[in-house]
């Protein structure tokens, strides 16, 4: 199967340039300026971008979360990822107290499985470093769960003292393994939040008083020196606030291996969206919270001078009825989280390109290029070029929609940005050269996507 994509602008995160794009099967073998061979198929890229497929490292499909789950499983967030763009998601795996980090990975592998359109790995949440389990964190990197997810937060359910986290920082150092922490401090978020409830403070802007933005500084800065006195790489996830974001230029400006990712949320929403009328402001409860609008720009400059490395979702959606709704008398019951798989590109090319705060090439950097060579997919992932997967998006710079929970993929009743018009927007989808979306219409098929076995750090 030979497929040619003609006369497109090939963008990656350091080229701009018009050209064609030959792909045999699964992979890209020829770029050129006039490509002049029989293909199966022709795409027409004229006026469009053609871009190495969105990588969205951070989502949380068919995951429990009290008492309820996400909404969207493996086939519907990834048919989402698609109509945004995206090729590639890495996953959370939870390991439960007393459960072996394999068995984890496999209940994770399961759901997966015969449902995803686009390919998925997956990082593994430890919740419980028993010597056992330190000891499996090198088996998982020689399969290709080669990161590890912690918790500075959640104290009795996820969350791991300073010493287990030192330790399995340790380990990284020797298996090659990468640590990926959720910084806030938890011990201080959990008595506000009982301060608040035994107050009567039960409404959703609650949740994002109760998690201040020294919060989050604090445990940005405690895992970064963890790290520092480990001698090994940290990845901060869905980093918000601007406090926490001076702790990792700092840490950068020293040298150190400190990377940070933070979410569109972060950037488009805010504390004011919790003062919307009744429990509107349930739709953007999740952790960390949206900040003050100021940290907007803040984030946006991290981006373009690469304190900030990637922009990821922490796609978690729950839909408003009977899941949201579970904490109407008490935002502490509120499920966390907020659908964003389908949205990041547009989001980020409009907020981001257009606006004239980032690049072009830094655009794919950061949803693509940057998340690829952290999380060990580099080059197959993450790029344009012969020998990479063909995993590619024609992308229209110039085509306006409209963000709708009506009309977006994502099965969840509500979006944080319903109404918003962004510029720019995925046509054509390719995963490993199959077409998952064209002309609008989803053309793939569940099952299509493989688990991706990643490189450790060598
Ligand atoms: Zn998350």
């Amino acid at each position: 199967m030979r497929t040619l994509i003609k006369s497109g602008t090939v963008v990656t995160a350091s080229d701009q340039y018009r050209g064609d794009v030959l792909i045999e099967d699964e992979t890209v073998v020829l770029i050129g300026t006039a490509i002049d061979v029989q293909a199966d198929k022709v795409i027409d890229a004229s006026a469009k971008y053609v871009l190495p497929g969105g990588i969205d490292v951070h989502t949380h499909l068919d995951m429990p979360f009290g008492g309820t789950k996400s909404a969207d499983d493996f086939e519907s967030g990834t048919i989402a990822a698609a109509f945004g763009g995206t090729t590639s998601i890495v996953d959370f795996a939870i390991q439960y107290r007393g459960q072996t980090l394999h068995d984890a990975w496999e209940t994770w592998m399961k759901k997966a499985e015969g449902k995803a359109v686009v390919d998925y790995g997956f990082h593994m949440i430890i919740t419980d470093l028993s010597d056992q389990v330190e000891g499996e964190m090198d088996a998982l990197v020689g399969q290709g769960v080669t990161s590890f997810k912690l918790f500075m937060a959640y104290p009795g359910v996820f969350m791991l003292d300073d010493g287990s986290i030192f330790r399995a920082l340790l380990r990284t150092g020797k298996n090659g393994g990468t640590i990926c922490m959720h910084a806030e401090n938890g011990g201080v978020i959990d008595v506000l939040v009982r301060r608040a409830l035994a107050e009567g403070q039960t409404a959703p802007k609650y949740h994002a008083l109760t998690r201040p933005a020294r919060a989050e500084a604090e445990a940005t800065h405690r895992a970064i020196a963890l790290a520092e006195m480990a001698d090994v790489p940290i990845y901060i996830v869905h980093l918000s606030a601007a406090e926490a974001l001076e702790m990792v230029t700092e840490a950068r400006d020293r040298g150190l291996s400190a990377y940070a990712e933070t979410c569109p949320q972060y950037l488009f929403l805010s504390y004011d969206n919790y003062e919307e009328p009744g429990f509107a402001g349930a739709k953007y409860v999740m952790s960390p919270p949206l900040r003050a609008k100021a940290a907007q720009d803040q984030l946006w400059r991290g981006l373009a001078f690469n304190d900030l490395q990637a922009v990821s979702t922490d796609h978690c959606p729950f839909c408003m009825k009977e899941q949201k709704e579970l904490g109407v008398a008490d935002f502490s019951k509120i499920p966390n989280g907020a659908p964003g798989i389908e949205t990041r590109m547009s989001l980020v090319y409009d907020g981001g390109v257009r606006a004239g705060r980032i690049s072009l090439n830094r655009f794919v950097e950061l949803t693509s290029t940057s998340p690829a060579k952290i999380f060990g997919l580099f080059p197959r992932k993450g790029t344009i070029a012969p020998g990479s997967d063909a995993d590619v998006v024609v992308f229209d710079p110039n085509r306006t929609i409209t963000l709708s929970a009506r009309t977006l993929h994502m099965k969840v009743d509500y979006n944080p940005y319903e109404g918003r018009h962004v510029t720019g927007a995925a046509d054509t989808v390719l995963s490993r050269g199959r077409p998952v979306i064209e002309n609008g219409q989803f053309v793939g098929r569940a099952g299509a996507g493989s688990f991706i076995k990643r490189a450790g750090r060598s």
